[in-house]
Order: structure tokens, then sequence, then C-alpha cells
């Protein structure tokens, strides 16, 4: 039996990068996968082809993970495509980095709106379904900027920060209904977001992580798998930093 089979997983912000790894990860392990995205509507559609072709049932979603309401209608969906949900994994987010001396009280409250409101939005959708069931993993990814900050992006660091404080608060309120709340912290992952920045900087960053190398969706993926499967059955509350050794 696969590790994640039988499991339905929601992944918010699924159509690229990180989200995409998660999804193509969870349904080699026999997840199905109920995605999102917000604009990229052909790469998400590619994308449900690729994880149906593992065997699993998936769905793109369009739904804007900052909008409280959007998120409801898109649980609400969900529930009715899959029957239940056992895993939420809220990785959704975006950058608008900038001095705080250059930074648009927008740019401030767009990057909070998405990175942090949408976890609430995303958690809230779900609870009562999870509290009934009395079962559920959910997984925040967080960042190592939200646990260390960094100049220049105050707006994501404040986001990222704010994602474990809450989930630490969920896992302590929503443990006694067997509802487990887990961060992941990824550090520098190469996606191709970062494959457009300049390869000399890029190459100084590896050079300065442990392991002498960046990231990739599969690292922060294998992390996932874990929290979401009973391998992880007594882990709640925890910040698990996937960043080949940056912050050590
Ligand atoms: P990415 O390549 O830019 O992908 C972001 C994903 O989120 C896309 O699928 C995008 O959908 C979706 N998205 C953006 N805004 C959304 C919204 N309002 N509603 C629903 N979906 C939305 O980013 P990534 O590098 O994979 O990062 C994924 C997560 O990991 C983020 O939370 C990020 O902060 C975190 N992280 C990344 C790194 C890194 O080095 N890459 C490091 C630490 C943490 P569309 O394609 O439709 O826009």
């Amino acid at each position: 039996m696969k590790l994640l089979e039988n499991k339905n997983t929601i992944i918010t912000g699924a159509s690229r990068g990180i989200g995409r790894g998660i999804a193509m990860y969870f349904a080699k392990l026999g997840s199905n996968v109920a995605f999102t995205y917000n604009s990229s509507a052909g790469p998400a559609e590619e994308l449900q082809k690729e994880l149906e072709a593992e065997g699993v049932k998936a769905k793109a979603y369009q739904s804007d993970a900052s909008d409280f309401d959007q998120a409801q209608e898109f649980v609400k969906q969900v529930l009715a495509d899959f029957g239940n949900v056992d895993v939420l994994i809220n990785n959704a987010g975006i950058t608008k980095d900038n001095l705080l001396m250059r930074m648009s009280e927008d740019d401030f409250n767009r990057v909070i709106q998405v990175n942090l409101n949408s976890i609430f939005n995303m958690t809230k959708a779900i609870l009562r379904p999870m509290l009934k069931q009395r079962h559920g993993s959910i997984i925040n990814i967080s960042s190592v900027v939200g646990v260390k900050g960094n100049a220049g992006q105050g707006n994501y660091a404040a986001s990222k920060a704010g994602a474990i404080g809450f989930s630490k608060s969920m896992a302590l309120e929503l443990g006694s209904r067997n509802i487990r709340t887990n961060v992941i912290a990824p550090g520098f992952i190469e996606t191709e977001m970062t494959a457009k920045l300049d390869e000399k900087t890029v190459q100084g960053w590896r050079d300065a992580i442990p392991l002498k190398r960046g990231g990739t969706p599969e690292d922060v993926a294998g992390a996932c798998a874990f929290l979401a499967s009973d391998m992880s059955a007594y882990v709640t509350g925890q910040v698990l930093n996937v960043d080949g050794g940056m912050l050590t």
C-alpha cells in the first residue's frame, strides 16, 4: 500500500513551483488531489491530467485563497466532489519585496492577505468537516524568512511569522479532535521564479548553504508527505525547516 493511499488532499496554489511539486509527489504516493490556482488556467489543466495519469482523482479549481467567500465555496465544492478532506496544505503565496522606505500600504496589505489571511480562510472553511470526522492534518508553508526576518521583505516575513503563530495556536485548539497543525519553513527552493535570477548571485546563495545546493519542490514535498501521513501521528505544533541547514 502506498503511503498516502485513500487520502484526499487540498493544496492551494499548485499550478506551478512548490505546490505543483507537492501535488505530483502526493499523487505518486496515492493521494487524491484537489488544488487551486489563481490565474494559471492552462498549467492547472495540464497538472490535473498529469495527476490523473498517476491513477488518482484530481481536480483543479480557480479560487483566490485570499478571499474568504471563495475559500468557503471552494471547500464546499471539494467536499461535494471528493467526499471528505484528510489533508490541507496552505501553500499559495506571493512576494512584493521592498525596503520599508519604499513599501506601499497596498503591497504590505496584499502580501498579508494572500499569505496569511488565506490560511485563516482555508482553515475556517475546513474546520467543521475536520472536527466532525475527528482527524486531519493541516500543513502551512511558511519560510525561513518567517523565522529569522529578511531586509526588504518586511511584509513577507510578517506574513510567514504570522503563519507560524496561527499554526501553533491551532495545534493547541484542535489537538483534542485529532487535528494536527504543522509548519514547513523552506529555505531557498529553486523554481521557475528563481531561475530568472542572476546565476552568480544564486551560486553565492548555494555556497552559503551547508548542503551546498538550493532545495527542490520535491524536497519540500517529502516533508509534507511525512506530516500528511500517519508516520507523524504524534507530531503537531512544529516548525520543520527544509533549508539544507541554512538556519543552523
Ligand atoms: P510560485 O512559483 O510563485 O507559485 C505560487 C503559487 O501560488 C502559484 O500556483 C499561484 O497561482 C498561487 N497563488 C498565488 N496567489 C494566489 C491566490 N491569491 N490564490 C490562490 N493561489 C495563488 O511560488 P513558490 O516558490 O512555489 O512558493 C510556494 C510557497 O512556498 C509560497 O507560500 C512561498 O512563500 C513559499 N516559499 C517559497 C520559497 C522559495 O524559495 N521558492 C521559499 C520559502 C517559502 P497562479 O499560477 O495562478 O498565479
